[in-house]
């Protein structure tokens, strides 16, 4: 079975948190985020390829991993190739993770269901009022909220604000917080940072500086008195 991809990347510190993995980035999304820098994958673009030739790379990099890490995109929209590419990961002994923007609850459960999953990264992008404009695309809502639902007792579910300054801003963290902590039992909260570059419109995007995001996550957390908070960059993760 083939599957349209962006890109591999063998080894990554920082997409699990705390763990390595083998990221995938699956083609194909359904939100239109004018901010997205991987817009190749948003419409489609990519390369075609076999999923047993993925898992002969990730076997020789088993070793160094302790995940496969599935991104995109939004991967649950290749639906039959996620399951397929989950099953024989587990075969060889590794687990998984998915990276998803949460518009596809029953593929969440399914995953979950038949044990297929071991960690789940959602994007939750904005307060609901604003989600709308911050993903560029009209929405379901509830769609997301029924993922939060479904990931509620997960075992291991990392949820991320990709803190755009254009669109958000520190009130809108906390509220976001806030939410998630009347809607989701366990979770970890990872606050990511946006760099400016090749984003789907032209914008004047607004830059955070790494040290300005920290003092913002603080700000979070004493806010919302949730215990722990990751501020995530391209290379790093750290601990609030
Ligand atoms: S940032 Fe938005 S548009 Fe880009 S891949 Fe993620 S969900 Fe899709």
């Amino acid at each position: 079975m083939k599957v349209k991809i962006g890109n591999i990347l063998e080894v990554s510190l920082v997409d699990v948190l705390f763990y390595p993995s083998f990221v995938v980035w699956f083609s194909y999304c359904n939100f239109r985020c004018p901010w997205c820098q991987n817009k190749e994958l948003v419409f489609g673009n990519g390369y075609e390829i076999e999923i047993d030739e993925i898992i002969e790379k990730l076997k020789k990099n088993k070793d160094f991993i302790d995940f496969l890490h599935i991104t995109g995109g939004e991967p649950t929209l290749q639906k039959n190739q996620l399951f397929k590419i989950f099953e024989l990961s587990k075969e060889i002994g590794i687990k998984n993770s998915l990276n998803t923007n949460a518009s596809n609850p029953k593929v969440i459960e399914e995953l979950i269901r038949k044990e297929l999953i071991d960690h789940i990264a959602i994007d939750f992008k904005a307060p609901l009022d604003k989600y709308e404009k911050v993903i560029g695309t009209k929405i379901d809502t509830k769609k997301i909220e029924k993922s939060l639902e479904i990931c509620s007792n997960f075992k291991f579910l990392e949820i991320r604000t990709t803190f755009v300054p254009n669109f958000l801003d520190i009130k809108d963290l906390i509220e976001i917080v806030m939410y998630l902590k009347n809607k989701v039992k366990n979770f970890f909260y990872v606050i990511q940072q946006f760099n400016p570059s090749d984003t789907l419109i032209n914008l004047n995007w607004k830059y955070v500086d790494i040290n300005e995001i920290i003092e913002i996550a603080k700000i979070v957390k004493e806010k919302t008195k949730l215990e722990k908070i990751y501020v995530r960059t391209k290379a790093n993760v750290k601990e609030i």
